[in-house]
């Protein structure tokens, strides 16, 4: 089929389903209403928006029997200041702080949600069970999506003509294979599951990882712990000043009854093991129609990590990490939705394909792993101004980008002051710090 067919195809789009109400699934919903002639329809496994801002201090099933999808934990202050975590269409209240308490976040979400009127197309309790595409004679597939009524039981069958799936990937927890842990005698655990600090009092914890989550939470427990252990295979150690009782040590390889081996040889005893490791991706509700793959934490076949290159009415928001996420969000989504109304067409299948495989290889080229594949990291504006341009929008403001780089840069320096810190931005080229 022509691209031009494609795109009056598309142009003919009604509904579009969208899966999860977190930022992404809020985000998509508002494109989606500000477009003629598109409605979204959002399903929400849980009573509230929000997501993973959504905190509970439950963790393991809910009252559905459902895993608990938020890791928020109890004292969660932002990493990223609010002048750029916010949708460029939608600052956060006016306030002192620049890092906010997650509840204030949560508050910002649903503010988002009624200001844009988004609550009418939100379903709540009802759960996404399985997703078929219905293929055509011609044109993408329309998609078949069947979602459970969470308070009657009942089940239900709707056809959209393009589906964004905004489920998250912060929920379900990856935990690396250690030698002899079935030897450990004391307690595991993974962040998803960590909500205070209270209960590792007076123990000795290994915090295994450096990313966000281990950083963070490696600095509540020093108050409570007797021994924090802040393991990662990181070329050098974290250059921050850190409290008297965390020791940094290498990657665990391997463990004992009472603790861990490291990779340098050296050892220690441990109450517990922390794993700050990461999240899986996870698509329960995709049959194999679907045609979507996950290989070495790699989704495919993706176009621009977002975009379903055999289905292009299937796209995947938020795919990619260590990014500004709601302003990414917000370009993905726009780029979508100006593929869903006919505005942009789409290169081949082929072309798409060929574009995933160049940026496989430039990343292997400068000695980026499979795995990392979706971590933007460095990449980030690049990715991002990539999307821009594609969808023909303004790139994300140079103060946005220098507050985001700045705070990169001096956070692992100052991590336990960096927090304090509060910004303003002046106009769309400049931010200054408040005094
Ligand atoms: P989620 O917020 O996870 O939302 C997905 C939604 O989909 C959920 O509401 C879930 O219930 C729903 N859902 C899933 N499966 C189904 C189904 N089958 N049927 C129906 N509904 C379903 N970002 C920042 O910008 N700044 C920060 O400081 C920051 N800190 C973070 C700290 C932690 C501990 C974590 C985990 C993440 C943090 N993030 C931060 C990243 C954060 O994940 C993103 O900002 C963003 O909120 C992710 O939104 P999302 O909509 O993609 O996913």
């Amino acid at each position: 089929m022509t691209q031009s067919r494609l795109g009056s195809i598309f142009r003919r789009m009604k509904h579009v389903g969208v899966i999860g109400a977190g930022a992404a699934g809020l985000c998509a919903a508002r494109h989606i209403l500000a477009n003629q002639g598109m409605v979204p329809i959002v399903w929400e496994q849980s009573e509230k928006v929000g997501g993973t801002w959504n905190f509970t201090p439950q963790t393991g099933t809910d009252k559905h029997g459902l895993p608990i999808h938020s890791s928020m934990y109890q004292n969660l202050k932002t990493n990223l200041p609010k002048e750029v975590m916010a949708f460029p269409d939608f600052p956060f209240p006016e306030g002192d702080e620049s890092f906010l308490h997650h509840s204030q976040v949560q508050k910002y979400l649903e503010i988002y949600t009624e200001h844009f009127d988004l609550y009418p197309y939100i379903k709540f309790s009802h759960h996404v069970e399985e997703v078929k595409p219905i293929i055509k004679d011609s044109g993408p597939p329309s998609w078949s999506i069947k979602v459970k009524d969470l308070n009657s039981g009942e089940f239900s069958t709707t056809v959209c003509d393009a589906l964004l799936v905004c489920n998250g990937h912060y929920s379900i927890p990856r935990v690396p294979v250690i030698k002899d842990i079935e030897n450990f005698k004391g307690s595991q655990i993974h962040s998803h599951n960590y909500r205070e600090p209270s209960p590792y009092t007076g123990n000795r914890v290994v915090v295994l990882g450096a990313s966000a989550s281990g950083l963070d939470i490696m600095l509540e427990l020093a108050p409570y712990a007797k021994e924090v252990l802040l393991s990662h295979n990181l070329p050098v150690a974290i250059p921050s000043d850190l409290p008297s009782n965390v020791r940094q040590v290498r990657g665990v390889v391997a463990a004992s009854e009472n603790g861990f081996i490291f990779g340098d040889g050296t050892s220690a005893e441990a109450d517990i093991i922390l794993y700050c490791t990461g999240y899986e991706y996870t698509f329960p509700f995709l049959t194999k129609e679907c045609n979507v793959t996950i290989e070495d934490n790699v989704v495919k076949p993706l176009y621009k990590h977002l975009i379903h290159s055999t289905f292009p009415s299937l796209a995947f928001i938020g795919i990619p990490f260590q990014i500004c996420p709601f302003p990414l969000f917000d370009f993905q989504v726009r780029l979508c939705t100006k593929v869903l109304c006919g505005e942009l067409i789409l290169p081949s299948k082929k072309e798409m394909d060929s574009d995933s495989e160049k940026e496989y290889e430039y990343r292997s080229s400068i000695g980026l792993p499979r795995r990392h594949f979706h971590k933007m990291g460095r990449l980030h504006w690049q990715y991002s101004d990539s999307i821009a341009q594609e969808a023909g929008l303004e790139p994300m403001t140079s103060a946005v980008k220098t507050l985001f780089d700045t705070v990169h840069r001096v956070r692992r320096g100052s991590l336990m002051t960096y927090k304090k810190r509060r910004f303003r931005i002046v106009n769309p080229e400049f931010y200054e710090e408040v005094i």
